[in-house]
């Protein structure tokens, strides 16, 4: 459930209007997930402008499989991560580096998201395709409104919350009601797998993590991964004018505060402080990709 993919053949081909689009749409939420991690006002900035350098560089290489927004949260995660690190060798860091979640850090050895969780035994691919097979679910319960279904899954699959914890948690009134939930999402993504990859080797490995016998593929991981539960933009604009119905509302708080998802936040406050000028932060970062584009044209 992402927002509009900027035309990325156009991204490639260093269109500096489709970069200077890019920037102007997603410089202000990269700016608020550095901001909440990094106090220095021109450290942010640097970091802001690198992660736009190297989505430049890798841009040949961009997977599809992510949106484009997960790539530059991705790059910019990264860059941030090394600012702290960096510092923290030069014994500036400290209280910085502590928010920094223990996956994050592991994060930062690597080069993209599927070589960190590399060790899976499905591969990129099933990875993938597990990936568009939660997401698929996860639309399909948002749009029918499934609200305490979906909180029920993302604490259980994306969360590793036990199934007593959520029924505790989500005032559910047994745990066999939960895993009741649990057996009929699972069944459903079987069968979205089904249709997803004809090999049938991805549904077999719903059906076997269903039975609880398999450990093959990490869900949480995948989830987190692709960011299968984030919703659109869009909503989180709804939910900042405070033009959700409650139940909605509802649900988006849980998953950007209990699930504590840090690309909706910086998403949300951005929007929330969109009277905020980054007029000239846009500017200056259009500015030094510019001449990138031009150096290597
Ligand atoms: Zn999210």
């Amino acid at each position: 459930m992402s927002g509009r993919q900027p035309d990325i053949a156009l991204l490639a081909d260093g269109d500096e209007l489709e970069w200077g689009n890019v920037q102007f749409e997603f410089a202000g939420r990269l700016l608020r997930y550095i901001s909440k991690r990094v106090q220095d006002h021109q450290a942010r900035e640097d970091i802001l402008q690198d992660t736009f350098l190297g989505a430049l560089r890798g841009i040949h290489s961009f997977n599809t499989a992510y949106s484009f927004e997960q790539y530059l949260f991705g790059i910019c995660r990264n860059r941030t991560i090394d600012f702290l690190r960096r510092r923290t060798v030069r014994g500036l860091g400290g209280e910085e580096e502590d928010s920094i979640p223990a996956l994050e850090r592991l994060a930062v050895d690597e080069a993209t998201p599927s070589q960190v969780f590399g060790v899976q035994d499905m591969g990129a691919r099933g990875r993938s395709l597990l990936g568009d097979v939660l997401k698929a679910w996860v639309a399909e319960t948002f749009e029918a409104r499934e609200w305490q279904r979906l909180k029920v899954i993302e604490l259980l699959l994306s969360g590793e919350e036990r199934n007593l914890h959520v029924a505790k948690e989500l005032d559910i009134q047994d745990e066999s009601a939960v895993a009741g939930i649990k057996f009929r999402a699972l069944k459903r993504l079987s069968v979205l797998a089904a249709a997803e990859d004809q090999s049938g080797k991805l549904r077999d490995e719903i059906v076997q993590t269903m039975a609880g016998s398999h450990v093959g593929i990490d869900m949480a991981v995948v989830w987190e991964e692709f960011k299968a539960s984030c919703p659109d933009r869009y909503w989180w604009a709804r939910l900042a004018k405070g033009l959700c119905p409650a139940d909605l509302a509802d649900y988006l708080e849980f998953h950007r505060d209990r699930m504590d998802c840090a690309v909706c936040q910086a998403n949300f406050e951005d929007l929330k402080g969109a009277t905020e000028n980054l007029g000239p932060v846009v500017a200056r970062l259009q500015a030094s990709t510019i001449v990138v584009l031009r150096e290597s044209s």
